[in-house]
């Protein structure tokens, strides 16, 4: 290859860190200026770069630009400045991004397949550069965070959260490959806009719907085999649930918004429970809001407590309530109720405030999830902090103008009783001379790690346990100094150390479970775990 077409190859080009002998090696003489440089040094000027703009949405583009100029200088940077990077790369900027995303198209990222696509899946799957894929994300753009229908334009979602893959969790980026399904867009705004990217016309649902997914479906496996894992992100929840539970019999589903959460959730909780005490089965808990995110997280709990109980699902579903747009689910409404909700329709008279579920139910944990803002008022938090000497509140919708309530709220309404942890980040409060630092029930902190330990032991279905096998990886991970400030998750910049404990455990589980295909297994899975991961470093070229 000549050294033009290095300099243009993302997954070589190395810019200014070319040094002599490559420059003479690789025909690049004249084609850059004469300085030489470390890849430190190209960071340090990124970063000085990136600092100066005032739009976030201007730190996201330019990210954009170098994924496409230089990978591996790219994923160092994220790598190196992950709290500061993640909010660009990710929620909430990353929100923006799609909102925008007609406007500021420039390199098309990852693979469209849309209705025009129809029976031609296989040959579009064909023109991926790349044959051997780990991980898909795939988005439909229907509940693109908490922004709604973004069509089309959602397909900023399985872009980042594959960078997210490879940067927390170790994957090669040449492995993983977002895409975007197209059925249309009932965003009225969208249709109108002239420099909207997607199909022109409204969502196609039912059958039309289901046989395009289904060709997806199989084309996948077709094309990339039994192991590829495919991530579902951002579906709105009347076609998430279906999709999970009709292809996670024949293929390696995951769905972020439901499992990814809970896992994240559960995690918190058992670091929760190391401040609070007892165990699961003796706490009781309530949900504002039970879609997606809720009933997941419900699910995860009761099926953990029957675990450490022995008593059916059944019993321990029980001990969980849910208040949605209507009041408490209570059994009187069970006929009416979306499947999904069936499970938490418990017997009791109808409530119809969650104020009124709190002080009925006196549940010792809280949690939103509605993606309803200031739903967790002064009232509800005294509530909680009546009947619990240290109420659990995690207030996770996002993005920060949706959350339940804020920190300090928090705080201090609970008069510094309450563990809390948000979906959103929020700054460290001082309430009566104690610093308080909130945790963030960040979904990152699972899935990169869960797909890397599905990755390495070549799972070939997601199990709820190996779920479970995460949330506890990661509760391990929060240290006694974490929790003496009331943290529940560990720090960020620990990430892929975190990652390597979590994909161990999950790799563990799958082995157990007889789910592994990679065998035999590895003695040390941690290490194995590491040795794995994807490494950002410049290699030199002779
Ligand atoms: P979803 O599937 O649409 O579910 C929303 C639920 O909230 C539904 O049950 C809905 O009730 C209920 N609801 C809406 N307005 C309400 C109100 N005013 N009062 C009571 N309940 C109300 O959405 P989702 O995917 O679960 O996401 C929900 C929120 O969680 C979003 O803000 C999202 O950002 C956040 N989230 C956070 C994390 C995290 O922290 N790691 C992860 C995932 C999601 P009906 O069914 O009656 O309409
Ligand atoms: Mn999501």
């Amino acid at each position: 290859a000549s050294g033009y077409s290095l300099l243009r190859n993302p997954q070589h080009n190395k810019g200014l860190a070319f040094n002599e002998k490559e420059r003479d090696a690789h025909y690049l003489r004249g084609l850059l200026p004469p300085a030489c440089v470390t890849q430190e040094l190209q960071e340090k000027k990124i970063m000085h770069n990136l600092r100066q703009y005032q739009v976030p949405l201007q730190r996201y583009v330019s990210m954009m630009d170098l994924q496409e100029r230089n990978e591996k200088l790219f994923y160092k940077l994220l790598i190196d400045h992950v709290e500061e990077l993640l909010p660009i790369v990710y929620t909430p900027t990353v929100g923006e991004a799609c909102q925008k995303y007609g406007s500021i198209f420039g390199h098309p990222q990852g693979l469209y397949i849309s209705l025009n696509e129809r029976g031609k899946i296989l040959e579009v799957l064909r023109n991926w550069p790349e044959r051997n894929i780990q991980v898909i994300v795939v988005t439909d753009g229907e509940r693109i965070l908490g922004l709604g229908d973004l069509g089309c334009q959602g397909m900023g979602i399985p872009v980042g959260k594959l960078a997210l893959y490879t940067a927390l969790g170790g994957l090669r980026p040449s492995a993983c490959l977002p895409v975007t399904i197209d059925v249309g867009t009932n965003n009225e705004q969208l249709l109108k806009d002239e420099f909207y990217i997607g199909l022109r016309r409204r969502r196609a649902t039912g059958q039309e719907y289901a046989e395009l997914m289904h060709e997806f479906m199989t084309a996948v496996k077709q094309r990339y085999g039994e192991k590829v894992l495919i991530q579902f992100e951002d579906f709105a929840n009347h076609n998430a649930f279906e999709l999970l539970a009709k292809y996670r019999k024949t293929h390696l589903v995951f769905n972020d918004d439901i499992q990814g959460t809970a896992s994240v959730v559960l995690a918190g909780l058992f670091a929760a429970l190391n401040i609070v005490g007892g165990t699961l089965a003796e706490h009781s808990f309530l949900f504002l809001g039970a879609g997606e995110a809720g009933t997941g997280i419900a699910e995860l709990i009761a099926r953990e407590m029957s675990k450490q109980t022995k008593a059916p699902l059944e019993e321990t579903r029980k001990k969980i309530w849910m208040v949605d747009s209507k009041g408490l689910i209570v059994s009187s409404r069970k006929e009416s109720l979306q499947h999904f909700k069936k499970p938490w329709a418990h017997d009791h008279e109808p409530v119809g405030n969650l104020l009124d579920a709190v002080k009925a139910i006196k549940p010792t944990v809280l949690i939103g999830s509605s993606g309803v803002g200031r739903t967790f008022t002064k009232e509800v938090v005294e509530a909680m902090a009546t009947f619990n000497e240290k109420p659990i509140i995690l207030a996770l919708s996002n993005p920060t103008t949706q959350s339940e309530c804020s920190a300090e709220e928090a705080y201090t309404w609970s008069k510094g009783r309450a563990i809390f942890a948000s979906g959103s980040p929020f700054d460290p409060v001082e309430y009566d001379e104690k610093i308080f630092v909130p945790g963030q029930a960040n979904n990152a902190y699972i899935f990169p790690g869960f797909g890397l330990g599905l990755v390495i032991s070549g799972a070939t279905r997601v199990h709820d346990d190996m779920l479970l096998a995460a949330s506890e990886a990661l509760a391990q991970q929060v240290t006694q100094e974490n929790l003496d400030k009331g943290l529940i998750y560990p720090p960020f910049s620990n990430i892929r150390k975190i990652s390597a404990h979590i994909a161990a455990n999950v790799a563990a589980k799958a082995y157990e479970l007889g789910l592994a295909s990679r065998l035999p297994c590895p003695k040390d899975l941690v290490k194995y775990a590491e040795s794995c991961m994807y490494n950002p470093v410049y290699r030199s070229y002779r």
